[in-house]
């Protein structure tokens, strides 16, 4: 008579021996099928960025295969923050704290452990906001944390392009929104191929959610995911696509070389001149540019990201900062201490609308 097989017998050796890829035989089509052809692709350039397989269409805008084959291998799809998000999973492995976990559950701003008004005590810093996001990489640079940071900057006509910024001068010249949308993790792949190998990466929700994915799942493919050491993440309720930049420079009959700054205040999107005049467009003007794949987009804090950083909840000239990670929370205070940034309190009204705008956020894509 046959031996009985033991299960538990069995099992161990599938796993000692046996490694499957967890997510085999989704490969691009399927990412075509589900995320592109259904117009739901933030375009964050995750897939693109750990698949040499795929690029970005720069004439269309969104991700294709370069060769006929699919491989199948399953890494694009289980990278990609539109597939399917295991928020639950990803936070586990993350934030680990099991009862900060349930205390956060089911509300918009997510698990974190302090959140505070920054400013940059740097007068070279000229940022967004309250030049936070500038200020914490310079920390983050300087105290070894990380050797570059990827971050966003733009050509003469504020057209976002990623940079590796390895310097203080590099970061600064980083600083200030760009409302337009491009595959910034893409700058991921130019900082691995330069070598680099304590990686920092500011960018928007959707992006922090691929990057959290690449860190968490469960694959057997070398992609250089323990590189990636800190995300910041910017808050955004919306992103544009970049026709939007030729209907300012038509409207407005202004050469964007003589633009300084963009912002969003209320129902306006502001442009500041070279001569610090302010031009206001009204949000429901450029309404049609928005990104069509940011719809379904549920996360207004970056809720995944080590460090989250907004204009909303705070005064004029201070960003909102909330620190979700211990990283987080320890680069936030070594800054304070090494005197990059100051940091306040937040009051309960500025909480309150950032809290507002995360559930109105979380309503429009759950529709
Ligand atoms: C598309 C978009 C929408 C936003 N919407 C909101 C919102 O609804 N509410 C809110 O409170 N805040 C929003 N923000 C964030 C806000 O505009 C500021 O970026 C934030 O307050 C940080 O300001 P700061 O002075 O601390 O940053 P700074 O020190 O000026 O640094 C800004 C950093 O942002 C990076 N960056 C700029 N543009 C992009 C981009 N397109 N993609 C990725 N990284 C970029 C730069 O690399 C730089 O490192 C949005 C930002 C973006 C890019
Ligand atoms: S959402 Fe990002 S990862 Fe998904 S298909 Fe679009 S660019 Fe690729
Ligand atoms: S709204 Fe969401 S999908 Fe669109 S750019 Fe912002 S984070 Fe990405």
């Amino acid at each position: 008579m046959a031996r009985e097989t033991n299960p538990t017998e069995l099992e161990t050796k599938e796993q000692k021996y046996v490694r499957l890829p967890t997510f085999l035989e989704q490969g691009f089509s399927a990412l075509k099928r589900d995320v592109v052809d259904k117009r739901i692709c933030s375009l964050c350039g995750t897939c693109a960025t750990f698949c040499d397989k795929i690029r970005i269409s720069e004439k269309e805008l969104k991700p294709e295969l370069v060769e006929e084959y699919d491989t199948i291998c399953g890494l694009c799809y289980a990278f990609c923050p539109r597939t399917f998000l295991p928020l639950a999973e990803i936070e586990r492995k993350i934030f680990g704290n099991e009862e900060a976990r349930k205390k956060a559950e089911g509300d918009v701003l997510g698990i974190y452990r302090g959140c505070y008004a920054v400013k940059s005590k740097k007068e070279d810093i000229k940022g967004q906001d309250g030049g936070a996001v500038t200020s914490l990489l310079a920390y983050a640079l300087e105290a070894g944390i990380v050797d570059c940071a990827v971050t966003t900057a733009s050509d003469d006509q504020w057209r976002p392009l990623p940079k590796v910024a390895k310097s203080y001068e590099d970061l600064k010249q980083s600083a200030g929104t760009k409302y337009t949308i491009y595959p910034g993790v893409v700058g991921i792949k130019e900082a691995m191929e330069a070598g680099c190998e304590n990686i920092g990466f500011v960018g928007l929700p959707c992006q922090i959610q691929g990057l959290r994915k690449v860190q968490t799942s469960e694959q057997p493919y070398e992609v250089g995911k323990e590189r990636i050491k800190l995300l910041i993440g910017l808050f955004c309720m919306d992103n544009f696509k970049e026709e939007l930049l030729d209907f300012v420079r038509d409207k407005l009959s202004l050469d964007l070389e003589r633009v300084r700054k963009f912002d969003i205040k209320g129902k306006e999107f502001l442009v500041y001149d070279e001569e610090g005049k302010v031009y206001a467009i009204a949000l429901d003007e450029i309404k049609r540019y928005e990104s069509e794949g940011c719809s379904v987009c549920m996360d207004y804090t970056a809720e995944l990201a080590d460090i989250s950083v907004g204009s909303v909840g705070s005064e004029d000239g201070w960003s909102t900062v909330f620190a979700h990670t211990e990283k987080g929370e320890e680069i936030v205070e070594g800054a304070v201490e090494k005197g990059y940034i100051k940091a306040k309190e937040i009051e309960e009204k500025g909480m309150g609308l950032v809290r507002r705008l995360g559930e109105s956020k979380r309503k429009r894509g759950e529709r």
